[in-house]
């Protein structure tokens, strides 16, 4: 059993807006007062965080994520959100590195690698998305293609700041596709993302970074999953958009 205290984080993706939130949080908080054994994230869009904020501010239990931050400080950037913005809203993490960005928006490990920086620069908390495509785990690149996420997302990362970072291992044939990774092959796979880490930082860092599993986690394969001695939480999209169902995942990890 490890000292490691898992984490759960909703990502709602570009749902729930801010009256959605507004009744999702009075259910979910209701639900979860005092659950201080497990971290809970609630990972709103950028136009939801100041309402998800002003019910999250009074949980003991529950922190706030955005679900993308850019590098710069301010400027020219239309359309894009900077770290002062998310710390005023009281953020705590941001998800960085999901493979919709990843796929959708063309974002390269070394773009993200800045926007760890700044999340770091700006006391806030990366939750970093790796995870591999069905051909590449299919064609034996799995490893190659973790570790080089890892290694170029993680590129001039210290030690100690490894403490405010958290890896969310996401097969990309896994999310939103009702397909769940094995739990062997989760552990299988984050035992292998945490001998990566290992390599970059030692046993220690290694032993104490929190691994989340992400790819259709639901409520009833949630408690299997979180068995594993290398899955420290999950990061949820579309069973986390129901309060309940959220809850009960949060519940098989306490
Ligand atoms: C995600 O969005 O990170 C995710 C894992 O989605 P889902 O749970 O819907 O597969």
């Amino acid at each position: 059993m490890s000292t490691r205290k898992n984490i759960i984080a909703a990502n709602w993706k570009m749902n729930v807006t801010p009256s959605e939130a507004d009744s999702y949080l009075t259910t979910f908080l209701g639900t979860f007062p005092e659950a201080t054994s497990v971290d809970i994230v609630i990972g709103a869009s950028f136009v939801t965080l100041a309402k998800a904020s002003e019910h999250i501010s009074g949980s003991a239990s529950v922190d706030l994520a955005a679900q993308n931050m850019h590098p710069e400080a301010g400027g020219a950037f239309t359309g894009e959100t900077n770290a002062a913005m998310l710390n005023e809203v009281k953020c705590d993490y941001v998800i960085l590195g999901h493979s919709e960005r990843r796929a959708i928006f063309g974002e390269t490990d070394a773009f993200i690698n800045e926007k760890v920086h700044a999340v770091l620069a700006a006391g806030m908390k990366p939750i970093l998305c790796i995870g591999e495509s069905l051909e590449e785990r299919e064609g034996g690149k799995l490893e190659p293609v973790l570790s080089g996420q890892l290694k170029g997302s993680l590129a001039n990362v210290t030690a100690e700041q490894m403490a405010d970072i958290v890896i969310a291992y996401e097969p990309v044939w896994a999310i939103g596709t009702g397909v769940t990774a094995s739990p062997e092959q989760a552990q299988d796979t984050q035992k292998y993302v945490r001998s990566v880490l290992e390599e970059i930082f030692g046993g220690d860092v290694a032993g104490a970074t929190r691994i989340q599993y992400g790819g259709s986690v639901k409520p009833g394969n949630a408690a299997d999953l979180i068995s594993r001695d290398d899955i420290d939480g999950f990061l949820v999209g579309g069973a986390a958009l129901d309060p309940t169902s959220f809850a009960d995942i949060v519940k098989a990890a306490l």
